[in-house]
């Protein structure tokens, strides 16, 4: 399989270094509230770039890691008058829940960064004795950029004319910086009182430590020195990469990551999602609009990784309609298959283009476009030349997470919070509570549920239809 490195800006093969399992790392959710369909993109498209890997008979070893500790849990967690882990702990759980719906496979390790406050520590450790950390007056310790010069490699900061040599003096506190604030950054964070009661002992004083080192500390711990791919999305190429890289390097002395594999954003309605506009969307949000996980799947698939994906609600019906004519055609192919016939083949028949964008810098677009055309191609095939491509199908299918649904797709789902809602307001109109009534209505209007009353009972109807 080829995939495009971020480092080398060219397209590499996969091959596991080991000669057996490809191991690879993916910088995982900060755990402070619901992940949005922008996160599910990157993680998506990284479940579907494992998938991929082993239907082609190669073994992953998947690692993601878990930000339990930063800027944001601390700030939010104090907000909602909660203990870190209690307020961490219930936003894990819901990632999951939200992961197993969109069919993501579960990483083989999810390390916390709370869980590896020790392996952290002795990476600054280690830092200093080579002479690539020092520490400042307040107890803090920062990663000194100049001294080593492979910093900006990965995000080509030559190319963005910022110079090394001016970042003298020029320390950054923060977990996340902007681009154009080249720094020396923290190692370990000296307690601070709005920290409240998050801080834990270290040889620099109490503190905490940086968001960029916990990911460097865990892959050392559970992939070495050396590993065969790095991920996320974008975003993170400046600074939490190029900080990685910095104190892996320095650190373990090898050549951190083989492969970088990024994710470009997804936007909204062509722009920036973001809570301020309204445009941010959750998976709830989209199950109370009536969508399933399925069709958020295949709109997050839908475009190719490189560049960025533009949301739409529209979007979401598209999806609805692509799933249901595929949803046709796996049937009728099935239907014209041998039934008891054992396969051998393990080849992918009318839909070997299909795989074949797949596996050429994971082109899931392409591989989509590819099925529509294996199932025109397929609908003159019989007997076992059917059956041969349905077992072909079936393998991309997987390989992409797609599940198809066992009933008609024109059935739609109610979400449960629609439902409890109509429920109220049915009770309400029954009590002629007539304010509340018209207040629910409005409500479930609002979330794109037509309610409509009949003597003994009412119907829901979704607006979009
Ligand atoms: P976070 O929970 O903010 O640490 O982000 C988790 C992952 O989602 C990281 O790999 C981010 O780079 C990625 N991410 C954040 N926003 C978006 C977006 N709009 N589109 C795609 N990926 C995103
Ligand atoms: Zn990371």
């Amino acid at each position: 399989m080829r995939l495009f490195d971020t480092l080398s800006r060219t397209e590499r093969e996969l091959t596991p270094s080991d000669g057996s399992t490809f191991r690879f790392y993916c910088c995982g959710p900060t755990v402070y509230g619901p992940a949005h369909i922008g996160n599910f993109r990157t993680f998506v498209l990284q479940d579907v770039l494992r998938r991929t890997l082993e239907t082609a008979g190669t073994r992953t070893l998947h690692v993601r890691n878990l930000t339990d500790v930063d800027d944001k849990t601390i700030r939010d967690s104090q907000a909602a008058g909660q203990t870190l882990t209690a307020f961490t702990t219930r936003w894990t759980e819901k990632f999951h829940t939200d992961c197993e719906k969109l069919g993501l496979l579960p990483p083989h390790i999810e390390p916390s960064a709370v869980e590896h406050i020790p392996q952290q520590i002795a990476m600054i450790q280690t830092l200093f004795v080579k002479g690539n950390a020092y520490a400042s007056d307040d107890g803090s310790v920062y990663f000194k950029i100049s001294s080593f010069p492979g910093y900006g490699h990965l995000s080509r900061l030559d190319e963005r004319e910022l110079d090394l040599g001016k970042t003298q003096n020029a320390r950054s506190s923060s977990d996340e910086y902007e681009k154009d604030s080249l720094s020396d950054f923290v190692l370990w964070k000296a307690r601070r009182p709005e920290d409240g009661e998050n801080f834990w002992p270290s040889p620099w004083g109490e503190g905490r430590p940086g968001w960029h080192l916990e990911c460097s500390a865990m892959i050392q711990e559970y992939l070495g020195d050396s590993f065969d791919l790095h991920s996320g999305g974008v975003d993170l190429v400046f600074p939490h990469h190029e900080n990685e890289i910095a104190q892996s390097e320095c650190a373990c002395g090898g050549h951190f990551a083989a492969h970088w594999f990024h994710l470009a954003h997804l936007l909204v309605d062509g722009g920036k999602m973001s809570k301020s506009i309204g445009n941010l969307y959750t998976l709830d949000d989209l199950a109370a609009k009536g969508h399933t996980t399925m069709e958020v799947r295949y709109v997050l698939i839908g475009a190719h990784y490189r560049k960025p994906l533009n949301f739409t609600l529209d979007s979401l019906t598209g999806a609805r309609e692509a799933l249901a004519k595929l949803t046709k055609g796996a049937r009728q192919l099935a239907a014209k298959s041998e039934s008891g016939t054992v396969l051998t083949s393990v080849g992918f028949g009318p839909f070997q283009a299909a795989w074949d964008s797949l596996t050429n810098d994971l082109n899931t677009p392409g591989a989509l476009g590819g099925i529509f055309t294996g199932l025109r191609e397929a609908s003159q095939l019989t007997g076992l030349e059917a059956a041969t491509a349905l077992a072909g199908l079936n393998r991309i299918l997987r390989a992409l997470g797609l599940t198809l649904p066992e009933e008609s797709l024109d059935v739609i789902e109610i979400p449960e919070s629609i439902k409890a809602l109509a429920e109220t307001r049915w009770a309400a109109r029954l009590a002629k509570n007539w304010a509340e009534s018209d207040t629910l209505r409005a409500e479930l209007a609002a979330q794109g549920w037509l309610m409509k009353d009949g003597k003994t009972s009412y119907t829901l109807e979704s607006a979009g239809d």
